[in-house]
């Protein structure tokens, strides 16, 4: 496979904090379409990683690829606007705005959230809304204020939020911490729908839903990665049984 193939190359990546390497020289390839789950004992280096990938933190070596362009050296925001989106576990939407007006802050064109409650839609962002809202299975909550929704919606629309950036890539950290069953298994089917035509890399620690949801399994230890592929293939790998599922 060519590297054109890849949404992400991730290349003998390392970043040390005060000599402790958090990630260490980790090679990590993700497919376009691909839904990736990594898992990992706290500790393992999975949120360094996402925070490398997305530019939050800043790596101490190695190469990270997007789309086939080197990012490493790209700032943060400027990583947004190439494709690459992050949603964090706490939501960060604005409770007072309607579902609608949240999704359209979130177009890129720089507006401010104050500019919202007096903003007209163009037919584009209209369109856009509309076709994220019905992503996200919140067509028929657009005119609810968001602080009214549940907690599996607001992480929804925080996801709609970045849908709205037309992200090829996007990252979440923990998706149903704190959901309900019936919230776990509509993340589940949102995430499916997400990945026919993004790449999407979730860090879980909930095995069942990993089971549902992933196409193939990284296994982080010590900031490096213990073992990869499909979950059936790493649970049964001794290794992996040793530092993490076995406990
Ligand atoms: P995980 O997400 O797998 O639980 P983390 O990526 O949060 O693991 O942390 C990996 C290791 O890196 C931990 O030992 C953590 O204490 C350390 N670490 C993470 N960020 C920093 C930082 N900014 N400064 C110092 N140590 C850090």
């Amino acid at each position: 496979m060519s590297s054109t193939d890849f949404a992400l190359a991730v290349e003998d990546l390392t970043v040390s904090f005060d000599g402790f390497k958090a990630i260490d020289d980790l090679t990590l390839y993700v497919d376009k379409n691909e839904l990736r789950v990594i898992i990992g004992p706290n500790g393992a280096g999975k949120t360094t990683l996402l925070d490398l990938i997305c530019g939050k933190t800043k790596a101490s070596g190695g190469s990270i690829k997007f789309k086939n362009e080197e990012i490493l050296q790209i700032p943060e925001h400027k990583r947004v606007r190439l494709g690459i989106g992050r949603k964090f576990q706490t939501p960060s939407i604005y409770e007072n705005l309607s579902v609608l007006q949240n999704l359209e802050v979130s177009y890129p064109s720089g507006r401010s959230v104050w500019g919202a409650l007096a903003f007209k839609a163009t037919p584009d962002i209209s369109a856009r809304v509309q076709a994220v809202a019905a992503e996200i299975g919140l067509s028929d909550k657009l005119d609810t204020e968001a602080g009214l929704l549940s907690h599996g919606q607001k992480q929804w629309l925080e996801i709609g939020m970045l849908l709205m950036q037309e992200p090829e890539l996007l990252m979440l950290d923990e998706p149903i911490a704190g959901m309900s069953a019936k919230e776990r298994d509509l993340t589940a089917e949102l995430l499916h729908r997400i990945c026919q035509n993004r790449a999407v890399i979730v860090i879980e620690h909930d095995m069942d839903f990993v089971k549902k949801i992933a196409h193939k399994v990284t296994v982080m230890h010590q900031g490096k990665i213990l073992a990869e592929g499909p979950m059936e293939q790493v649970q049964a790998d001794p290794k992996v049984i040793d530092v993490y599922l076995g406990h």
